[in-house]
């Protein structure tokens, strides 16, 4: 894997230690360290070792690199506290999407209750959609593809 930096970007200054962070796991590839926010209790970043702002710029090899070490890092966090009961991982992209770092990164949430801080809506629209409505939509995606 390519290790590129961004000198202005905070979590290339993780990687490089020249801020400090709180590292559970990390190799050539991947850093996995707390978040400073801490969500829930273990709320990890799992980020690339190399400057890449969103899942957009992946190629197909960083992916496999990098999505690699998601499932391993998780069993970890989880079975580091019995209380953990469930874990959402989320990957914002674009300010929209509420990213504000911007070296992608994966957030691995650890769950204790459906009362504990952490919280994702999706909303159920389908009473808004019909099979034309789907299907148009379907077809500009799929036409990406090609
Ligand atoms: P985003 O909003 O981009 O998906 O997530 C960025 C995350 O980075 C936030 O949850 C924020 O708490 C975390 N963060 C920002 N600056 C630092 C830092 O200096 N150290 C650590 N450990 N986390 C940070
Ligand atoms: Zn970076």
């Amino acid at each position: 894997m390519t290790h590129d930096y961004d000198d202005d970007c905070i979590f290339c200054k993780i990687i490089k230690g020249e801020i400090p962070s709180y590292t559970v796991y990390e190799d050539d590839d991947v850093k996995a360290f707390l978040d400073i926010s801490q969500g829930t209790p273990g709320h990890t970043l799992v980020i690339p070792k190399t400057h890449v702002p969103d899942i957009f710029a992946y190629d197909a090899d960083l992916a496999a690199t990098v999505f690699a070490k998601i499932p391993m890092i998780a069993r970890a966090v989880r079975d580091a506290n019995p209380a953990i009961n469930g874990m959402n991982i989320v990957n914002n992209n674009g300010e929209v999407a509420y990213q504000s770092v911007f070296h992608s990164h994966f957030h691995l949430v650890p769950r204790y209750t459906d009362q504990d801080d952490f919280k994702m809506l999706f909303k159920d629209n389908s009473a808004n959609y019909d099979d034309a409505k789907y299907a148009a939509i379907q077809a500009q995606i799929q036409a990406q593809f090609n």
